[in-house]
């Protein structure tokens, strides 16, 4: 077989031999033991290949304004004001390139398929829509992306709103998403999305249930609904912060409703953590959905970064491993069983949740790898590992050399240095 690069001695999560990634053109063309073939070749010496992070829920276009707002209360009433107010000032070419930063350390984090969440409403119009299709197209060679429209502010009670939702599904949104907890009618609302997402034939992504009171939940409402228009597997809710708040036997009834409507879920536990629980002045709740748990009884889940430096979450670097570290750490979920399953939720679990059906280490697929630098997957969570570089369909995208080490010899000591290495040759 005409194979292009052999990548040799590649682990791969919950595999326990080596293999050797062969990569003909733009695809995955075998994967084995000990391929043979005079491509050229790469030994990656036992090292963990993924097939690039999955990002299920970012603001792109609300990303990097902390210097445009105020960021006092730290909370979710706040963070909403404050970037309305902000947005009015927004233009496509400000958009575009506040985007760009964010996505490029996305690119740099291992990140090669993202769902982004883009606001639409008469104060924004349609600037931040076009903006970031334009980034997708423009950063096609490194990540694929695909655009969630939605009204942050309200449907029914903001006049408008669903115009531009329907302009925007009309120019090619991929999906469309909900926020039922700004809406004067959160039902009503829940209603109009899965109107408008049958309309066009697209999938949901709500934002859910964000406070930690669980005396009323409308999850149970968009379970209700998701199986009434028969769309299990195509409704993702974000947030769930009220899950964080129940009881185990409540949390399991929750869980096994989500598994059977076909409702999936995503951890935001930067956003989560900061913005929950502002209300006690000690011994504050953590105030992030238990993931992990969901997971034990079928419900696919993902964790996610939501914003990066603005009212929201005024911090981040758009590295999935370190959401992935930050909830195993809120979450106390620490064996090597559990640290595994939060690997699986910035990789595999999103990758089924956005319904992708060519993603992951397989002959035919897309030649989409990362390598990092440790030899498995709880180890990547554990210790923050840093990807080294990766391909994207094939053609490297990417690259993060090694750092290095520059000890000193015995007759240069105050001087200058010895050989270079890296840590812990
Ligand atoms: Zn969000």
């Amino acid at each position: 077989m005409g194979l292009d690069l052999i990548l040799r001695n590649a682990r791969i999560a919950h595999c326990a031999e080596g293999l050797d990634i062969g990569i003909a053109g733009a695809r995955i063309a075998a994967l084995a033991p000990d391929l043979a073939g005079d491509a050229p070749q790469q030994q990656l010496d036992g090292r963990l290949v993924l097939g690039g992070f999955v990002e299920t829920h970012i603001h792109l276009d609300k990303s990097c304004i902390l210097d445009r707002c105020r960021s006092e209360e730290g909370t979710l009433k706040e963070a909403i004001s404050e970037v309305a107010a902000a947005k009015r000032a927004f233009t496509e070419d400000d958009i575009y390139a506040r985007a760009r930063g964010t996505l490029e350390k996305a690119i740099l984090h291992g990140t090669m398929r993202m769902r982004t969440h883009v606001e639409v409403d008469p104060r924004v119009g349609l600037k931040g829509f076009h903006a970031v299709r334009r980034l997708k197209d423009d950063y096609a060679w490194a990540i694929d992306i695909e655009l969630c429209v939605f009204p942050q502010e309200g449907l029914l009670n903001d006049p408008g709103s669903e115009e531009l939702l329907v302009a925007a599904c009309e120019q090619g949104a991929d999906l469309i998403g909900g926020c039922p907890y700004t809406d004067s009618n959160p039902h009503g609302h829940i209603a109009r999305i899965f109107a408008l997402a049958r309309q066009f034939d697209l999938d949901i992504d709500f934002h859910l249930d964000f406070d930690l009171d669980a005396s009323w939940m409308d999850i149970d409402e968009v379970c209700r609904q998701t199986a009434a228009h028969r769309y299990g597997g195509r409704v993702a809710v974000g947030h769930v912060t009220k899950f964080s708040a129940l009881a185990p036997a409540r949390l399991t009834d929750v869980a096994r409703r989500l598994a059977d409507a076909g409702v999936a879920v995503t951890v935001l536990p930067a956003t989560d953590l900061f913005l929950m629980g502002r209300e006690h002045a000690h011994s504050v709740p953590r105030g992030v959905a238990p993931a992990h748990r969901l997971c034990d009884h079928g419900v696919i889940c993902s964790l996610a970064t939501n914003n990066v430096l603005n009212p929201f979450t005024p911090f981040g670097d758009c590295s999935l491993i370190r959401m992935a570290n930050l909830y195993a750490n809120a979450a106390q979920a620490g064996r090597p069983g559990e640290l595994a399953a939060c690997f699986d939720m910035i990789t595999t679990l999103p990758a089924r949740l956005m319904n992708l059906q060519d993603y992951g280490l397989a002959v035919g697929n897309p030649a989409d790898l990362v390598v990092l630098d440790c030899a498995d997957a709880g180890s990547a969570v554990a210790e923050l590992t840093v990807p080294l570089f990766g391909l994207k369909r094939g053609r490297r995208s990417f690259a993060r050399p090694s750092p290095l080490l520059y000890p000193p010899t015995s007759d240069t000591i105050g001087r200058s240095a010895g050989s270079p290495h890296s840590p812990a040759d």
